[in-house]
C-alpha cells in the first residue's frame, strides 16, 4: 500500500509544526531527571495555572463520564458579561487555533488569498497549505507588522488578513493608532483576524472588543496564556452574531472539554492570578533585557511573556542549553536562525537560563 499516492496532493505538502520540546523527552534524551529541566520554549504561564481553576477541575472530573456541554452555557455568559458583549459574540474552540481552523472552514477556497506578515505565528502559514489557499506574505518592518504594506498586499482574491498583536515570535505589538487606521480603511470583502493571545499583557490594549463588534473583524483569545490552562486547550473567537454563526456551523459538537470549560470559567474569576502573572512576566523581561545587554547580545524589545535574541547560531545554542537542562525554541522555522525566543519563567528558572547560556557562549 503506497499511502501518499492516495492521499490528497496537497496534505504532502503541508509543512510540520515543529512545537517547543517538552520536558519528559528532553529528559529520557538527555539522561537527565525531568525535574533538572528548565522548559521556557512554549510560552507557558511559569506559575501554573490558576489555583481556582484547579479546584474547578478537580470538581469538573466527577462527571468525565459525561459529554460536556457543547454550548458552553455557563462559560459563554460569564464571559460575555465579563467582556461586555452579548452570548451570541463568542465561540469557544479546542485552543484559539482551532478556531483559525473554523475560520478557513467557513471563509476559505482552494485559490483564495491570506494575507499574513513573513515573521508572524507560523499557525496562519500552515493553515493556507490544509486549505490550499494562496498565502501572501508581507515583510514584517523593524519585527513588526507593516500595516501599510498588509493593506497595499489585499487584493479581490483576500478573505482574511491575520494580525498577531502582540506577535509571537517577536514579541511586538503594532501602535494603537495603526492598527485603528488599518480596521477603518479594510474593504468589505475581507475580514480582519486579530489573535490576541498575548493581550492581556498589554496595559494600553487597542479597543478590538468594539472592531469585533462593529467592523469584520475576528478577535482570537486564549486561556493558554496568562491564565495558564495551554494544556486544557481552550480559546476563543469573539466577533458579530452572523459571523460566529457560521463558525459555529464548521464546529464539531463537543470539541472542548468539559474541565476545560470549567476550569476556564474558573480562572476567570483569579483576578489576582492573572495580576501575579503580569508582575512576574514585567520583572522577568527587564531581568532578560539587563542580562542581554551586559552580555553583549542584541534583543528585541518584548511586550509579551518571551522575548527574541540574537545568538549567532541559533540552532547550536537552543542544542547546547538542551545539554545544560534548559529548553528553548530555536527560530529557524520563522527564517530567523541566528535567534532563539526565550518564554519568561519564575526568577530561578530565568537565572538558570542566562547562566546556561553565559557557559554556552563562552
Ligand atoms: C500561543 C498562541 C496562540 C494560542 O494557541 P492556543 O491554541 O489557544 O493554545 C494563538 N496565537 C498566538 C500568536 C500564540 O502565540
Amino acid at each position: 500500500m503506497n499511502f501518499p499516492t492516495l492521499a490528497n496532493k496537497y496534505v504532502c505538502d503541508i509543512p510540520v509544526y515543529e512545537p517547543g520540546r517538552p520536558i519528559e523527552e528532553v529528559a529520557r534524551e538527555m539522561g537527565l531527571k525531568p525535574a533538572g529541566i528548565t522548559k521556557l520554549a512554549s510560552n507557558e504561564n511559569a506559575l501554573g495555572a490558576s489555583p481556582k481553576a484547579l479546584a474547578a477541575m478537580r470538581a469538573a472530573l466527577k462527571s468525565a463520564h459525561l459529554y460536556p456541554d457543547g454550548g458552553a452555557f455557563y462559560l459563554r455568559h460569564v464571559l460575555a458579561k465579563k467582556l461586555g458583549v452579548e452570548p451570541g459574540n463568542l465561540v469557544f474552540g479546542s485552543g484559539s487555533n482551532e478556531v483559525i481552523e473554523f475560520l478557513f472552514h467557513a471563509f476559505v477556497a482552494p485559490g483564495d488569498e491570506v494575507v499574513v506578515g513573513d515573521c508572524a505565528f507560523v499557525i496562519y502559514k500552515f493553515m493556507c497549505a490544509m486549505f490550499q489557499a494562496r498565502c501572501v506574505e508581507v515583510p514584517f518592518q523593524n519585527f513588526t507588522h507593516d500595516l501599510r504594506a498588509m493593506r497595499v498586499a489585499i487584493s479581490p482574491k483576500t478573505k482574511l488578513v491575520f494580525i498577531a498583536n502582540p506577535n509571537n515570535p517577536t514579541g511586538t505589538r503594532v501602535p494603537n493608532a495603526e492598527l485603528d487606521w488599518f480596521i477603518r480603511n479594510l474593504p468589505p470583502h475581507v475580514i480582519c483576524v486579530l489573535d490576541e493571545a498575548y493581550i492581556e499583557f498589554l496595559d494600553d490594549p487597542p479597543p478590538s472588543i468594539r472592531y469585533a463588534l462593529n467592523h469584520n473583524v475576528v478577535l482570537l483569545r486564549t486561556f493558554s496564556k496568562i491564565v495558564g490552562l495551554a494544556g486544557l486547550r481552550i480559546g476563543y473567537g469573539v466577533a458579530q452574531p452572523d459571523c460566529i454563526k457560521l463558525l459555529e456551523r464548521v464546529r464539531q459538537p463537543f470539541n472542548v472539554n468539559a474541565v476545560a470549560l470549567a476550569g476556564a470559567q474558573a480562572a476567570l474569576g483569579d483576578a489576582a492570578h492573572i495580576r501575579k502573572t503580569k508582575t512576574l512576566t514585567k520583572r522577568g523581561l527587564r531581568y532578560f533585557e539587563r542580562e542581554f545587554t551586559r552580555l553583549g547580545l542584541e534583543w528585541v524589545p518584548s511586550v509579551a511573556n518571551f522575548m527574541l535574541v540574537r545568538l549567532g547560531d541559533g540552532d547550536r545554542v537552543f542544542r547546547g542549553l538542551q545539554q545544560r537542562g534548559v529548553i528553548v525554541r530555536p527560530m529557524r522555522g520563522y527564517k530567523l536562525p541566528e535567534w532563539v525566543r526565550v518564554t519568561v519563567g519564575l526568577p530561578a528558572e530565568n537565572e538558570k537560563f542566562i547562566g546556561a547560556l553565559q557557559e554556552e557562549l563562552r
